[in-house]
Parts: C-alpha cells; structure tokens; sequence
C-alpha cells in the first residue's frame, strides 16, 4: 500500500483546484508589507493551549454559534435539505451524519446565531476576490498573505495559489507554523516573496505539551528554509510561563542567529479569541493566564537584541 504524499490530488480529500478557506481579510496591516489581503485556510496540525483562532484548526467546515441572537424563528430548520436542524442555535445537527456542511441553515439564519465556518473554494474564485483589491496593493506595495490555521496543510492548493498570484504579479506572503512537509514548503519557496515564520519554543517536550506536536520538524524546516530564502520574519508568541524565560528566549535567539536569520517581531499573547471557545464548546486551555507586562515585554526584546537581532514589540500572537 502506498500513502498519499502532499503532491497526490487525493490528499486530505479535497480536489487540488480546491481550498477550504475560513475567511478572507480585507485592507490587513500587519500580515506584511503595505495593505494586504489575508486569506486564513482552514486547518492547522497544532492545537496551541494559546490559540486566538480555535475556529481554524480542523480542516472541516464547524458550526461556531452565537446561541443569544437566536429569535427562534425557525428559518434554518426549513431551510435545511437534509432535515438536519434543530430549532435552536446552541445545538448542532439533530442527525450530524446527515449534514453535508452546505450551509443553507446559516445562510438563511437572520441574526447571524448559526454560523458556519470554512467553506470550499476553487483556485479561480479566490484569485478573482484577491484582484478585487489589486488597486490597494499596487499603491501600498502591498500583496496577499496566506495564513491559517496553517496554509501548508492544503499544500497543492497553496502551492496553486502562491503561482496564480506570482503569475499576476501580486506580492505573496506565507504566514506558517513550520509544522509541514518539507518538501512542499520548499516547493512554496521558490514563489513566496516573504515567510512569517511562527516559533514558540525550543525544548521539544515542552512544545509537545503546549502544542500538541514536537518541535522537531519545525526547527529541521526554519533551518532549510533560511538555507534558500532570503525574506524571513520571525514571530515569536510570548506566552507567560509558557516559554517567557530566559533559557528559551536565549536558546530562540541563538537558534536564529545561527541561521542568520536577524528580523523577529515579539507577539504578546492576548485573551481576545476566549469567547471562540465557548461557542464551540471546548473548554480554554489558558484561562488562568495573563497577557505579559510590558516589563516582561522590554526584557524579552532587549534578551533577542543580544543575539544580533533586530527585535520588534507588538503585533498579537
Ligand atoms: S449545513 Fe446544510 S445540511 Fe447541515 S444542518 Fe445546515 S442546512 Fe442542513
Ligand atoms: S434561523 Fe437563526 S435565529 Fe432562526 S431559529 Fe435558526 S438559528 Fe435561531
């Protein structure tokens, strides 16, 4: 028996002219240079306990209601095809094996209570709502910004994409966990103008136990990268008591100064995607957790700039 590979069509199932998109953002400051389109895929092989964006984590399409708008006024449950609904919007499908994700009950919700996220599209639809804000990019030296979940996850449908944008002369960038197949990462490479390159820690148990994966791969694929790309921007989550001590922010800083690597903006960790949680019930990994100081902040800068780095605060992990 042979397994499929990232270059296979029939790879996580989905048609390769196809993608499974979460949301496509609009007029985007901080995914790159200038005013930018991102487009989040849906699906992403970690399970960070910080995540801001659960929503994005299974490559399926997911019900993520807001069960207080909901009027009861039954317009999903006639509306669905299948049967499918119950009259409420804090409640899944009545028969979950009936329901093909068509989104028709969230569609005809009137108050926006059934909402479902991810949605298919094919390479040609998404090339057409990126060039709607050509204009914007053109002016701004802007572009687009692939980012997830984790983009390589749909790897030929990125690996389309990122040539579709290069081919209409659109500036690409590429937002990763690292955690992906090498070989298509590299694939991706040779078209993406910029990588936005996430690292959370250096020790590999404690990665496994905040993650959900080793670090492994991801460390095996920064340092291939940085061998063939020159436009690499390090991001680095800061999590307090997670991976805010010295030992990792120093063994971070001589990891990427090794590569050569010299741009990381330092990403404060925030409480903002919480409220995800509990629309789809599952519990907060973090609740106990606070955003750092910014004393914290200053310090974990100035530890980086020791390595030779050119250190930005800000943005959101
Ligand atoms: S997504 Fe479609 S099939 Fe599923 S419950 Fe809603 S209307 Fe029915
Ligand atoms: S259509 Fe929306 S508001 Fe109406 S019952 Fe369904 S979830 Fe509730």
């Amino acid at each position: 028996m042979t397994c499929a590979t990232w270059t296979d069509p029939a790879f996580l199932g989905i048609p390769v002219a196809e993608g499974r998109i979460l949301r496509i953002e609009r007029f985007a400051i901080h995914d790159g240079p200038g005013i930018r389109t991102t487009v989040f895929l849906k699906g992403c092989p970690l399970r960070c306990a910080w995540c801001h964006s659960p929503e994005s984590q299974l490559l399926q399409p997911e019900f993520m209601p807001k069960p207080e708008r909901c009027i009861r006024c039954l317009g999903c449950t006639t509306a669905c095809p299948h049967h499918a609904v119950q009259p409420a919007a804090d409640k899944g499908p009545i028969a979950p094996d009936a329901c093909d994700t068509c989104g028709a009950c969230a569609q005809a919700c009137p108050t926006g209570a059934r909402e479902l996220v991810g949605r298919t599209m094919s390479v040609d639809a998404l090339m057409a709502e990126i060039e709607r804000d050509r204009i914007f990019y053109d002016e701004s030296e802007g572009g687009v910004t692939f980012s997830g979940g984790e983009p390589l996850m749909q790897p030929a449908f990125l690996l389309d994409m990122v040539r579709s944008c290069r081919a209409s002369a659109i500036h690409v960038a590429v937002d990763t966990c690292g955690h992906a197949d090498t070989g298509a990462l590299l694939e991706v490479a040779r078209d993406a103008d910029l990588f936005l390159f996430d690292l959370k820690m250096m020790d590999e148990e404690r990665h496994l136990a905040y993650t959900g994966s080793s670090n492994v791969r991801i460390l095996h694929n920064l340092e291939r990268l940085a061998a063939v790309h020159s436009n690499i921007l390090v991001r680095f989550p800061l999590i307090p008591g997670v991976n805010d001590d010295d030992k990792n922010v120093r063994e971070t800083g001589a990891f990427l100064s090794a590569l050569r690597l010299t741009r990381v903006d330092v990403l404060p960790y925030h409480r903002a995607g919480m409220a995800k949680y509990d629309r789809l019930q599952r519990p907060y990994p973090l609740a106990d957790t606070q955003p750092p100081t910014a004393d914290l902040q200053a310090h974990v800068v100035r530890l980086l700039e020791e390595y030779g780095l050119i250190v930005r605060p800000g943005g959101s992990s």
